[in-house]
């Protein structure tokens, strides 16, 4: 038989695209090596966001005292980390169900392109018992995400420096070894997350950061808010540093592990500063995964970035006629796509649009992206941030609100944090939000969708938001220009 669509990788991007070509008449076949869900679902998003709230439950039930409510606290990691793997085999269960009630046809095996010529491509699908089989395809659709990069570092092999992967995987016990103290390498999402998760669990945190600041991506009070309540919480921010080596410490009381790093600004001939933990978690970024994914003879075909990444147009197609990336493992600017953005959100929409492309339909631009991390508090973020705005000479003025009066903020005691809207300045229209606060991952959906309809200031201004609520402050904010 030949498929009109053949996915690799069934995480938000390839999922995503075998339901809408299936529900839009096209016969799809999806191919996944590992567990239904990919990255997102397995080792990335939900069992994060899983054990995030599993944390924060402990630290507020721990700080409760002052809302009237005593009692002593503990945690159970054995308990925490059923109830991850319950939350994500449940999500699981569902998806693989509605893949096989859509009529996809789901085939478990690692699929390698064989040959893509314009009269079909050929894949072949190697079981677990080593046996390929050869499906054809009129298309295929590369979604096969990414996985965590190592530092090139010496010692980074050693017995206690895991990946996200390992600290998310199945049993738990690697997550668990991380107590009483860890060392996380990098302050990007990952990190700050993990960093979360351990302090609110009671762990003893030192974040190793080589920019000047974590999140660095982010708006700048976003990254000296949250580093200045991480610190309170007891969490060691060490930032313009770079990691040398990791070392087994000697008869240390603290722990297993030296992490030697050196800041910028040390002389060069000092020795590295070392930080002891019992264990390490490289968060320092991802690198491509196409291991395996090409045919000695297909491999070089498509064209790869330097990094290997499958490059793709603005239209999510490879150099080579229907056959597509999207997600993770694609680097373009398809549908106006920033390359190198690594999101679930955006792999399902440049994979819902390839499938509006390969019907004829015009897909919509993608707009203005959420981005969201799940520290306490939340911090989501979409459109231009004013450096942003500066660097591409787009004029603004921002609006921001704090939540000192807000009565929601108030209630819930929440931390120092605050909305900040972006304007253009002679339109006033909105063009960036920075949102710090409890539930703030939720509401960015309203700014993202005010950034893409041009609501202007006065506009939000004018709107009723129900009281009390955190998104009163969006208000404050409005009318602060
Ligand atoms: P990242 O690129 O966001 O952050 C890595 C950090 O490590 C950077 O700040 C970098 O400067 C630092 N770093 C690199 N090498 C270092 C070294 N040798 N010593 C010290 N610091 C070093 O990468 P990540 O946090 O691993 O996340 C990977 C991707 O996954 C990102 O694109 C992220 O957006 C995505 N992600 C998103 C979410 C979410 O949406 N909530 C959650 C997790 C991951």
């Amino acid at each position: 038989m030949k498929f009109d669509l053949l996915v690799i990788g069934s995480g938000p991007a390839g999922y995503a695209a075998s339901i809408k070509a299936r529900k839009a008449g096209l016969s799809v076949c999806l191919v996944e090596k590992a567990l239904a869900g990919g990255v997102c679902l397995n080792r990335g998003c939900i069992p994060t966001k899983a054990l995030l709230y599993s944390a924060s439950l402990h630290r507020k039930a721990a700080e409760a005292a002052p809302f009237g409510v005593h009692g002593a606290v503990s945690f159970d990691c054995t308990e925490v980390q059923r109830r991850r793997r319950e939350v994500v085999e449940s999500i699981r269960a569902n998806q693989i169900a509605f893949i096989e009630k859509s009529g996809v046809t789901l085939e478990r095996g690692s699929a390698r392109i064989e040959s893509a010529g314009d009269d079909g491509k050929t894949i072949s699908i190697a079981g677990d018992d080593g046996k390929r089989k050869t499906v054809r395809a009129e298309r295929v659709l590369i979604a096969t995400g990414t996985k965590p990069a190592l530092i090139p570092v010496a010692g980074c092999d050693l017995d206690g420096v895991f990946t996200s992967d390992d600290l998310l995987g199945d049993n738990g016990r690697l997550f668990e070894r991380c107590f009483p103290a860890l060392t996380i390498i990098g302050g990007g999402v990952i990190g700050m997350e993990f960093a979360s998760i351990y302090s609110d669990f009671g762990g003893k945190v030192t974040v190793i950061e080589a920019l000047p600041r974590v999140l660095a991506n982010m708006d700048r009070e976003v990254s000296q808010i949250i580093t200045m309540i991480l610190k309170k919480r007891g969490v060691n921010i060490i930032t313009n540093a770079l990691v040398e080596r990791f070392e087994k410490a000697e008869a240390n009381w603290e722990g297993e592990l030296s992490c030697l790093f050196r800041k910028n600004s040390d002389a060069p001939e000092t020795p590295p500063q070392s930080v002891a933990s019992n264990a390490a978690l490289v968060a320092a970024g991802r690198k491509p995964e196409t291991d395996g994914l090409f045919s000695p003879d297909f491999s070089g075909a498509i064209a790869l970035t330097e990094r290997g990444y499958i490059r793709v147009n603005e239209a999510g197609m490879t150099n080579v006629p229907g056959v597509y990336a999207a997600g993770d493992i694609a680097w373009g600017a398809a549908f106006g796509m920033i390359p190198g953005v690594q999101l679930a959100h955006t792999a399902t929409a440049q994979a819902e649009r390839i499938i509006d492309h390969i019907m004829d339909k015009t897909p919509a631009p993608l707009g203005a992206i959420p981005v969201c991390v799940y520290t306490t508090p939340e911090i989501a973020c979409a459109g231009l941030s004013t450096d942003e705005a500066k660097e591409r000479g787009v004029p603004v003025v921002v609006g921001k609100g704090v939540f000192g009066g807000n009565g929601r903020a108030v209630i819930e005691h929440q931390e120092r944090s605050f909305v900040k809207l972006v304007f253009h300045a002679e339109t006033k229209a909105l063009v960036g939000a920075q949102i710090m606060c409890n539930h703030a991952t939720d509401i960015i959906a309203w700014a993202a969708q005010c950034i893409n309809a041009g609501i202007t200031a006065e506009q939000i201004r004018n709107s009723v938001f129900a009281h009390p609520t955190y998104a009163e402050t969006i208000a404050q904010a409005a009318e602060a220009i």
